[in-house]
């Protein structure tokens, strides 16, 4: 049996740290990273992707096109 989840990819250098996604991430999937990109800001990072429901929120408040999300089928792996 597999669980949809999610893979978050963050452009980081079209990243102008405005913070909104993070803001306005209704599972407060993302935080800022420590990274500096060339632009001298800060950008998100996945701190929690197991939370992202896929709301596409992310997307949708950033300026900027940076984020992407898409849907992955994750499968039992056995070693
Ligand atoms: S898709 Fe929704 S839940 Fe996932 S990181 Fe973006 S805003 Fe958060
Ligand atoms: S909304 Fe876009 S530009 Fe703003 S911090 Fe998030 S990824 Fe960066």
């Amino acid at each position: 049996m597999s669980m949809p989840e999610f893979i978050i990819k963050i452009d980081k250098e079209r990243c102008k740290g405005c913070g909104l996604c993070i803001e306005f991430c209704p599972r407060k999937v993302l935080t800022f990273s420590a990274e500096i990109n060339r632009k001298g800001y800060h950008p998100p990072q996945p701190s929690s992707p197991e939370n992202c429901t896929g709301c596409l929120s992310c997307i949708l408040v950033c300026p900027d096109l940076a984020i992407d999300i898409f849907r992955k089928e994750s499968r039992e792996v056995s070693v």
